[in-house]
């Protein structure tokens, strides 16, 4: 193997998700000069995601480096059931994966950083990754982000003897013709048909015009 300035780095992620995405952020933050790769598989960074999360559950220390993650701010959002609606006065924030990809793309677009898509990694050691097409690198630290699925032994939820539950949802992001009626999110709306398990639906007003609409079913398996 032939080693280069383009080859060595302090850090290589493998797989160009959520967790990668935060660690390149906090990462740069502690060690603005570090050299790092990530390596994704997929075309673009992230996949298809809206990420949301309660500030109030930011750690303290993680407020500096969470800062250059570009979101979407409520300072409160409302939940309602049948007969009973109130607003909750917590603040509340939504990213995407389009949003997190360019904060790390700004990230890695420096000397001796790099993001690499399209390349599919076949083996990842504690220092060193090689790629389905032949490239090779290495780093004083690997760290595999391919998530779950990718790197777990688990063998799912049949291999575990107890009573799970589940919550299955469908989403789409909807450009209205009309304003949206309020433009505060809606963590819960229950006010619908609750045959087969608990049934509602959750609302994102990221514009009066463009709306985040999930429709949410949660349950005990019966297995
Ligand atoms: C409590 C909870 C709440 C959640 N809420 C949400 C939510 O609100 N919205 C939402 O979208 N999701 C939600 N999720 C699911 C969420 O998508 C995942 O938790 C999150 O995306 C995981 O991030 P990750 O970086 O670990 O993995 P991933 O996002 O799966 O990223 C892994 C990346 O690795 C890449 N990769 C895999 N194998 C290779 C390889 N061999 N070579 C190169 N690249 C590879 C993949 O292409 C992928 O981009 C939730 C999960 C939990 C547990």
């Amino acid at each position: 193997m032939q080693v280069t300035n383009e080859t060595v780095f302090d850090y290589v992620l493998v797989g160009g998700g959520l967790q990668a995405g935060l660690l390149v952020l906090s990462i740069k933050h502690e060690q603005p000069s570090a050299k790092i790769l990530v390596i994704e598989r997929g075309e673009q960074y992230g996949g298809n995601h809206t990420w949301s999360f309660h500030r109030s559950d930011i750690p303290g220390e993680a407020e500096g480096w969470l800062s250059s993650l570009p979101t979407v701010d409520w300072d409160s959002y409302q939940v309602c059931f049948p007969g009973f609606q109130s607003r909750v006065r917590l603040p509340y924030s939504s990213t995407t994966s389009e949003m997190l990809g360019r904060a790390v793309k700004n990230l890695l677009d420096e000397e001796g950083s790099r993001l690499l898509l399209n390349a599919e990694v076949v083996s990842a050691h504690f220092n060193e990754v090689k790629t389905a097409d032949g490239r090779h690198f290495v780093a004083r630290c690997v760290i595999d982000c391919r998530g779950q699925h990718a790197t777990s032994n688990d063998k799912g939820p049949s291999s575990i003897n107890c009573k799970l539950g589940y919550q299955k949802f469908y989403g789409a992001e909807i450009e209205l013709e009309g304003d949206w009626p309020t433009s505060l999110p809606t963590l819960m709306d229950a006010r619908v048909d609750q045959t087969d398990g608990f049934h509602f639906i959750y609302v994102l007003p990221f514009t009066r015009r463009r709306v985040l609409v999930e429709e949410s079913f949660a349950g005990a398996s019966r297995a």
